[in-house]
């Protein structure tokens, strides 16, 4: 059966024309720097997001990873919200793998205070750990984009203690779409960025890390001690250039067809839909009073060809990407509506 996959914009297969472009794929061992591809890669995101260097690594875990690595030395602090991907997603990797200390802020819906960051940055003192880097998330994985504003503040407190910046943008070209801005107005408040190519963009795999020429080479040795120093990467950096230079152009699609989606759910009765959370491809909701078990609700659809992921305390998550079309939202709906009224 041919699902319809709404439980990510990760879940997203390569398009024919990627696979077309890894098959002619001229490609080369990337330890020893000699992947064309990949070269290409690096150098077209690079300046894409306006930073001297970038480094194709194989996840976005492995990418924000890397930038602790890279940043901090062991037992430096990274001040960081309570609900960012890097505390909550990374399997604790932050004290395993870079061996730092984090600070987490309460965050106001992904939004971090300015003023409270400034106040957590230590000062010297024999028991103190250094303040070795700041991190903000944008587009929030709570599908909310963070205003460029605060992270304008955010990054001159950075630049004004000497600490960097290190911004983990998985969705970052959506966060761009959202705002209506060229994703450099978004990477110019920071000094070391990752995003996915993997989520909503259709590669198969990667992401990229960028930043200056330096912390780049830096973080490249530091890809290889994590076990990331690929061979022949460039099959995966073909499907990584049509990412960036097409891809991330039609993101408006997808979140036109986000509020469609929410718009069409919440005329459901039993559903409530936070259409406030509606920034990018996501939509949240609840379910409620319909007598319906909601448990039952991932097998069900599962039967009638939609993949979901159950509830998070309460809250569903549909994620619309390049393969939902608004045939599959409305069959989605009407499904859904079906079983609810039942
Ligand atoms: C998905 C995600 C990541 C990690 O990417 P993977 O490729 O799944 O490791 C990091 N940060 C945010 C905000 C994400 O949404």
């Amino acid at each position: 059966m041919k699902f319809i996959d709404l439980r990510s914009d990760t879940v997203t297969m390569p398009t024919d024309k990627m696979r077309e472009e890894m098959f002619k794929a001229v490609v080369g061992d990337d330890v020893y720097g000699d992947d064309p591809t990949i070269v290409e890669l690096e150098e077209y995101a690079a300046k894409l997001v306006g930073k001297e260097a970038a480094l194709f690594v194989p996840s976005g875990t492995f990418g924000n990873q890397l930038a602790l690595l890279t940043h901090c030395k062991r037992g430096d602090e990274v001040i960081l919200g309570d609900d960012c991907h890097i505390v909550a997603h990374e399997v604790g990797g932050a004290s395993v793998i870079a061996g730092v200390q984090l600070r987490t802020l309460q965050s106001n819906k992904g939004i971090l205070n300015p003023e409270e960051i400034k106040s957590k940055i230590r000062e010297e003192d024999i028991h103190y750990p250094e303040t070795g880097l700041i991190c903000i998330e944008n587009a929030h994985s709570n599908g909310r984009v963070i205003p460029l504003e605060n992270m304008k503040k955010i990054y001159k407190i950075g630049q004004k203690y000497n600490i960097p910046v290190h911004l983990d943008g998985a969705r970052i070209f959506n966060a761009a779409t959202h705002l209506g801005v060229d994703v450099k107005e978004v990477t110019k408040n920071c000094d070391s960025v990752m995003f996915c190519l993997s989520k909503g963009l259709c590669a198969p795999v990667g992401s990229i890390l960028a930043g200056t020429k330096e912390f780049i080479d830096k973080a490249r040795k530091g890809r290889k001690l994590m076990g990331g120093g690929l061979r022949q990467a460039g099959f995966l950096g073909a499907a990584g250039l049509i990412s960036l230079k097409e891809m991330t152009k039609r993101l408006e699609e997808d979140h036109e067809n986000a509020l469609l989606l929410g718009e069409k759910l919440s005329k459901i009765p039993g559903i409530e839909v936070n259409f406030e959370d509606i920034h990018i491809n996501m939509v949240f909701f609840n379910i409620k009073n319909t007598g319906y078990n909601i448990e039952n609700l991932v097998d069900i659809l599962y039967s009638k060809g939609i993949k979901i992921n159950p509830p998070e305390n309460g809250v569903m998550r549909f994620v619309t990407h390049y393969w939902i079309t608004k045939e599959k939202i409305s069959y989605v709906v009407n499904t859904l509506e079906e079983l609810l009224s039942k």
